[in-house]
């Protein structure tokens, strides 16, 4: 039997092949949901004692696989959040993976995380976070911002003198994307639910929230805020200058999330809405969304990742030889409650090398300029009408008429067209159309394509 562990030249080459072609599709399809059954029935059996032609395992993966699963790097995919990850970043992801970093600390990968770490700079800077600021690479936003609060939370409770178990609360907007909401109920943290104004949270409206708290709800101390540099939905920034200020007022932890958003810092057109994030304690932002790295890839910054070290810092003998405590030692392990992870900044650190910052700024800001001028396109059509002025890259407009069952069918006849995978989405109680644009290669012309099917 040929070891599983030898160099197999023959399906490296399949494979390297097949990656050749994909990495050319130009442009990408965007494909299909698959139905259970098929698929099934095609998986049947393929797993047990013996194996097969690797060949065949392939065209398995190619002919009924890949097809049904919907190309979220199409430019003609603007639901969600598309991804447009770079060809260097692709590229580079796959030699993260044939050289097995594990990116845990210090002592196995330093230079992997030098490079990564050298991205987060790159970031913190661009946030003006300050020289001490740091943290790591975690596979999403939901990660980031999980990992975050547990600091805010744990620090909290040592400043004041709380026990490990005792409640405290963080303040979020009605706004704030649900993996917060989900954070708080994973750590046990209660919600402040402040409201926001026009879809914004505002430093005036946190103020009055905690003012509002009567002798009884203040037993529950407020001890962080979370703002969004970039609402999922509708790319709202939030008042961070405001929030920013109450937090030093109250002495809470302030994190920003900017899982989406938080790329338009490389965008000097919209670089002033960001004003106030130099202030936050803790930062998320995702480069597999706007900053064009394969998934899953998201930066968590501390403006003290002391604070977090301290926090996350797992405590086991087999760990103990990581943590000698040397100024040059850098374990991402200590700054997220993960622990064996993948070199996942990598990619993005090769690409932006390869590419530079400038090419990044143009990028965002092409689908900045895109987002412009559809709302531009919308407003002259009669029949359509623009929900809000575009602030990052997401656009809301509604079809005079519809309801919601007219999005839906309008949605399925333009993916069963192969026109655009383009979901409706909510605002304020009715639904509405959505367009979420970041891949560079979407163009005026695919967005005229598809607001012609709205007739
Ligand atoms: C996408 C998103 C998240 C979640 O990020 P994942 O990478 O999907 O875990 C959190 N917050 C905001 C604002 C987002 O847009």
């Amino acid at each position: 039997m040929a070891s599983m562990h030898d160099y197999d030249a023959e399906l490296a080459d399949l494979i390297f092949g097949y990656m050749r072609e994909r990495l050319q599709l130009n442009p990408v399809p965007l494909d299909h949901p698959g139905r259970k059954d098929k698929l099934d029935s095609v998986l049947a059996g393929l797993i047990g004692p013996e194996g097969h032609d690797p060949r065949r395992v392939l065209s398995i993966y190619d002919d009924h696989l890949s097809q049904a699963v919907i190309s979220c790097d199409s430019p003609r995919f603007l639901s969600f959040i598309p991804a447009a990850p770079t060809k260097a970043a692709l590229l580079f992801d796959m030699v993260v993976s044939c050289a097995s970093l594990q990116g845990i600390s210090w002592l196995e990968a330093s230079g992997a995380i030098a490079a990564e770490n050298q991205v987060l700079r790159l970031l913190a800077d661009m946030a003006g976070m300050g020289p001490q600021a740091g943290g790591c690479f975690v596979t999403g936003g939901s990660a980031g911002n999980l990992s975050a609060l547990v600091v805010a939370r744990d620090v909290a409770r040592r400043r004041l003198g709380l026990g490990a178990y005792d409640p405290v609360r963080i303040a979020v907007s009605d706004q704030a994307h649900s993996s917060i909401g989900n954070t708080l109920r994973i750590i046990g943290v209660e919600p402040l639910v402040v409201r926001s104004e026009d879809h914004r949270l505002t430093g005036s409206g946190l103020r009055a929230a905690l003012a509002a708290l009567d002798a009884e709800e203040s037993r529950i101390p407020v001890i962080g805020v979370v703002a969004t540099a970039g609402t999922t939905n509708a790319g709202i920034i939030d008042d961070l200058a405001g929030v920013a200020e109450v937090a030093r007022e109250r002495e809470l932890w302030f994190h920003v999330d900017g899982a989406y958003g938080g790329a338009g810092l490389f965008a000097p057109s919209v670089r002033a809405r960001y004003d106030g994030i130099e202030h936050a304690d803790s930062f998320v932002v995702d480069p597999h969304k706007w900053l064009f790295a394969p998934f899953d890839c998201a930066a968590l910054v501390y403006k003290n990742p002391k604070l977090a070290k301290a926090v996350h810092t797992q405590d086991a003998s087999y760990l103990d030889v990581i943590h000698m405590d040397t100024p040059d030692e850098w374990n991402p392990t200590d700054y997220a409650y993960h622990l064996t992870r993948r070199a996942r900044g990598l990619p993005l650190w090769f690409s932006l090398a390869v590419h530079g910052t400038q090419a990044y700024t143009e990028a965002v800001e092409t689908a900045l300029t895109l987002a412009r001028e559809t709302a531009a396109l919308i407003a002259k059509r009669p029949e359509l009408e623009l929900i809000r002025e575009p602030e990052l890259s997401s656009v809301l407009f509604r079809r005079k008429g519809w309801n919601a069952e007219d999005y839906q069918a309008w949605s399925e006849r333009l993916l069963a067209g192969q026109i655009a995978f383009v979901t409706p989405t909510g605002w304020e109680g009715e639904t509405v159309a959505r367009f979420a644009f970041l891949h560079p290669h979407t163009t005026t012309g695919i967005v005229e394509e598809i607001l012609e099917t709205m007739v």
